[in-house]
């Protein structure tokens, strides 16, 4: 497999699928950049090995064609300060114009592609459309980790459009090493936590964890589906009624297989989904009636400090009850605290997952763990064993 570390890139044009799908501000304005930083190793790369990188991006979820407030075009100048060079944005991805946009560049510049999704064809992953895109580039690089778990046009359908000139950016492989630091024969123990509000996407990645970890560490709302089961009173906390069989699958796996399943003992509760609502603390399966669960209690949050101070490695996806609001960001605060705490004392950890990663941005912490992972959706599918689109379509 070629690597962007060995390509010739001299004189060519590189097409380049990044992850630019940053929050705007309601000047349009980029207002966070770390998915633009983080693409910054690889086209620096290109640029030095007197490559042009052609960048195709994603923003946003846009409905039918093109919407203002989606388009690229919002990014090209904080890209141009970011990276000094000059950036050419065309207002399309594909076509004539942006063909010669392409060829007009030359070593030095960057071109800069109006947003993929503008074209339902992208999302449909359209082998014309792949076929168009891969015209405007002699090289193809794939650094979008965030959507490798997706078949779309630029991201599983183009790349065999290369055949000998295809590669992980620096971004995507150090999200692929990161992870297999986890999955393929881990320090022990290995620890894996989950938390959040929705259980559907996160039951296959259980199954699939009991196989790998030696603990499985469950909070948040999803938790109170697990307490549900078991047959706890859980007032108004969350709950998937469809899901309670298979949390007692999981109890009943994880048992069999010698995983150990750390639930919550203890929950802060409120009468409202409301900071300003007093807050009480009580035993997770004894929540009254009316009360809901928005945080683990500190027994539990000291329970599960000592199951992570004790391991060797640990990968987290989704907090442990609703740190947006300040009453009940203090569980998750604790974990990210505690998986900075392993870090120091030699552990491998792993964060991904919005809401992960935004607490642990927010807490300040990021820059203390092993690897914060650009992937939500991506990471998931991964830990559950499944191949991606994007990794296969480089690999084969
Ligand atoms: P997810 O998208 O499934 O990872 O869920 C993330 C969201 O879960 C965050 O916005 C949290 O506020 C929310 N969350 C965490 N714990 C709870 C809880 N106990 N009740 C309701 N929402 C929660």
């Amino acid at each position: 497999m070629n690597t962007i570390g060995t390509a010739d890139f001299q004189g060519k044009n590189v097409l380049i699928r990044v992850d630019f799908n940053v929050p705007l501000n309601e000047e349009l304005e980029v207002a966070d950049d770390t998915r633009m930083q983080a693409s910054l190793p690889t086209i620096r790369s290109v640029i030095e090995g007197g490559g042009i990188p052609v960048l195709m991006s994603h923003l946003g979820r846009p409905k039918n064609g093109f919407e203002d407030k989606f388009s690229l075009g919002h990014l090209a100048g904080h890209l141009q300060n970011i990276t000094g060079n000059t950036v050419h944005f065309a207002n399309d991805c594909i076509g004539e114009g942006v063909k010669k946009i392409c060829q007009d560049a030359v070593t030095g510049e960057i071109v800069l592609l109006e947003n993929l999704r503008f074209h339902p064809e992208e999302k449909e992953g359209n082998q014309q459309f792949a076929a168009n895109l891969s015209g405007l580039g002699e090289i193809y690089i794939n650094d979008a980790f965030g959507t490798a778990h997706r078949a779309h046009a630029s991201t599983g359908i183009i790349a065999d459009y290369f055949p000998g000139a295809k590669m992980f950016g620096h971004l995507m492989q150090k999200e692929l090493d990161s992870l297999d630091r986890v999955l393929d024969s881990p320090q022990r123990p290995v620890t894996a936590i989950l938390g959040g509000a929705k259980i559907a996407g996160k039951i296959d990645v259980i199954h699939h964890l009991l196989d790998l970890v030696d603990n499985i560490i469950i909070g948040g709302g999803m938790s109170y589906t697990f307490i549900k089961a078991q047959g706890g009173a859980i007032g108004n906390s969350l709950v998937d009624p469809e899901r309670i069989e298979m949390a007692l699958e999981i109890i009943d796996s994880a048992a069999n297989q010698g995983v150990a399943l750390h639930l919550p003992g203890d929950s802060l509760v409120s009468r409202e989904f409301s900071n300003e609502s007093t807050v009480e603390v009580v035993d997770i399966n004894q929540i009254p009636e009316g009360w809901i669960g928005l945080d683990i209690g500190p027994k539990t949050t000291k329970h599960f400090e000592q199951v992570i101070g004790n391991s060797k490695t640990i990968v987290w996806n989704g907090p442990m009850g609703v740190f947006e609001m300040s009453n009940f960001d203090k569980g998750t605060r604790a974990i990210a605290l505690a998986m900075v705490d392993a870090t120091t004392k030699g552990a491998f950890s792993l964060v991904g997952g919005g809401d992960s990663v935004a607490a642990i941005n927010a807490f300040g912490l990021a820059d203390k763990v092993s690897y914060v992972s650009t992937g939500g959706g991506a990471l998931l599918e991964y830990m559950e064993g499944k191949t991606l689109p994007g990794v296969a379509a480089i690999m084969s």
